[in-house]
């Protein structure tokens, strides 16, 4: 039961101008094929409460004796280079300014005291990530929006379109009554949020699949759970399918183990659900690299 909702942000939103989707069953059929797509991945250092990313009430985290801790973690940008289409993120990274001058860029009382930024240690900054590639950046595919992901946006130009699951916008988390202004802040002065848009019943065993660019090279994986519109995405490489799950799954033990995220998730069954369809997917097709939402 919900009694109280609060959205991620007010910021507007509109259906993604890219993207359509399809079948899951249409997807699987091609991403064994090599594919046109240069990825990679740049992970900046961080430390959360494992009680957070692993549920370590599970039977399976119970007898691998797993209690509280800080877990080093990584919070990751990773760079899409389409042949057409150009250069991408898939989520952000950190940017210095945001760990350097919360108030400066916007984040509120709540996330700047209890966010952990202070301990968000870039090795490469966003804006590092994005001169690197001397083209323009063409957009962001986030995963969804919380403040780990949208953590480098103060390094991206405000023109940039931003990708997220239908509905991201409407996601209804507690926490979201804290930090909706900080969203709110963060995607100021940007256009509305372009939402991917997923379609149930097409068959296959995923929730809902998208073709981002309708060449079968990039696919978002609509993934609920973590955030209501939380989206995996697989980019078809020269060398194999690469799957970055987001939050699905933060850890490597928790992905190994099939057990899902602790207390950071919106609804636990959705969430259980989106890991297994993931996993399952993996195990399919034996040659997908997996790219973990916070860990290697
Ligand atoms: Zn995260």
């Amino acid at each position: 039961m919900k009694l109280l909702t609060f959205k991620a942000t007010t910021h507007s939103a509109k259906s993604a101008r890219f993207g359509a989707p399809i079948s899951a069953a249409a997807m699987e059929a091609r991403i064994d094929e090599p594919g046109p797509i240069e990825l990679k991945t740049v992970g900046a250092n961080w430390e959360a409460p494992i009680t957070g990313l692993l549920n370590i009430k599970h039977p399976k985290a119970v007898a691998a004796g797993i209690t509280d801790r800080k877990e080093p973690i990584k919070i990751y940008a990773h760079v899409l280079r389409h042949p057409t289409y150009g250069f991408f993120l898939v989520d952000t990274g950190v940017s210095r300014k945001l760990v350097e001058d919360p108030v400066g860029v916007g984040v509120g009382m709540m996330l700047r005291k209890f966010g952990g930024i202070e301990k968000m240690d870039t090795q490469q900054t966003t804006a590092d990530i994005i001169a690197a590639e001397g083209v323009p950046l063409n957009g962001v595919f986030m995963t969804h929006l919380h403040l780990d992901h949208v953590s480098g946006l103060p390094d991206i130009p405000k023109d940039v379109p931003i990708y997220t699951g239908a509905d991201e916008a409407e996601a209804s988390l507690f926490l979201n009554l804290f930090a909706q202004s900080t969203y709110n802040n963060l995607l100021a002065g940007r256009p509305p949020l372009e939402e991917l848009q997923f379609e149930k019943g097409l068959g296959g065993k995923l929730e809902g699949v998208n073709d981002v660019f309708g060449d079968g090279s990039f696919f978002a994986i609509l993934t609920p759970g973590h955030t209501t519109g939380h989206v995996s995405y697989i980019a078809c490489t020269p060398t194999g399918p690469v799957l970055m799950t987001g939050d699905v799954c933060h850890t490597r033990w928790g992905w190994d183990n099939g057990v899902e995220p602790g207390t950071y998730m919106q609804e636990r069954e959705p969430s259980i659900k989106s890991l297994n369809q993931l996993k399952d997917l993996s195990e399919r097709h034996p040659d997908m690299i997996v790219r973990l939402g916070h860990q290697e």
